[in-house]
């Protein structure tokens, strides 16, 4: 097999607003794993929290706002623009038929998004269609085969499908990478939080982004 496979990376995630924890997160990834192409995909309405405070649109707007003059990062708009509940499978069976078999695709999450994988909508396609890159915090313990429940699900889904990083170019899915990585502690929720209580969230987020807060008064009553 060649290791010269087009490769695109997916961040997902509500963007709500975007801020630096997801730019440095979705940035490193791709420089350490060098991917073609990382596209930060903001979801409509996503299954796992409740809707979130500014429109679709809004959320748009602000992403592109953080990625000016970005060459690295991309914007993937197909969730904001589906509309509805928003499936990762779904998303990932678009991409498939979209890109062709031969493109390595990898959907990047965190940790703690991987421990709920079992709950996600046909969670058993999505290493059918792409590889799963898991960015853990340094030290961090991955789950255990004896936990029980979904923790032992996942550890089963890692004995069997773990991978090296070379894996994502060699292969176009079904790899489960994990990397090591520091986060920023940062969250969209504190951001929300500081605007609403009158407090500033300045370099937490890029200013433009925070501009773009201030000037249509956005989490003003969160
Ligand atoms: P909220 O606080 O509203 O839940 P959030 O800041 O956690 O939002 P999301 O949009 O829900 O951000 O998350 C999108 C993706 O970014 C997820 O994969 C999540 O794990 C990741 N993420 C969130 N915060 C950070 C951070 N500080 N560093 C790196 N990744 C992050």
């Amino acid at each position: 097999m060649t290791d010269k496979r087009h490769t695109v990376a997916l961040f997902g995630g509500t963007f709500d607003p975007v801020h630096f924890g997801h730019l440095r997160m979705a940035l490193e990834l791709q420089q350490a794993l060098g991917f073609d192409q990382m596209r930060l995909l903001p979801s409509h309405q996503p299954r796992h929290r409740q809707s979130p405070g500014v429109s679709p649109e809004r959320r748009r707007q602000m992403l592109q706002l953080a990625l000016d003059g970005c060459d690295e990062l991309q914007l993937d708009l197909r969730e904001l623009n589906r509309g509805g509940p928003t499936y990762t499978v779904d998303t990932l069976e678009e991409l498939r038929s979209e890109l062709g078999d031969d493109v390595s695709i990898s959907f990047c999450m965190g940790l703690d998004s991987l421990l709920t994988l079992p709950s996600w909508h046909r969670w058993e396609r999505l290493l059918q269609l792409a590889h799963l890159v898991v960015a853990t915090r340094p030290g961090w313990q991955l789950p255990q085969r004896d936990a029980g429940g979904a923790e032992t699900q996942v550890a089963a889904l890692l004995d069997e499908c773990r991978g090296e990083a070379e894996d994502l170019k060699r292969e176009s899915r079904g790899r489960l990478v994990v990397r090591e990585q520091t986060l920023l502690p940062i969250s969209a929720t504190r951001i929300r939080h500081l605007v609403a209580r009158g407090k500033s969230p300045r370099f937490l987020l890029p200013a433009a982004v925070l501009q773009y807060i201030e000037d249509n008064r956005l989490y003003k009553s969160d």
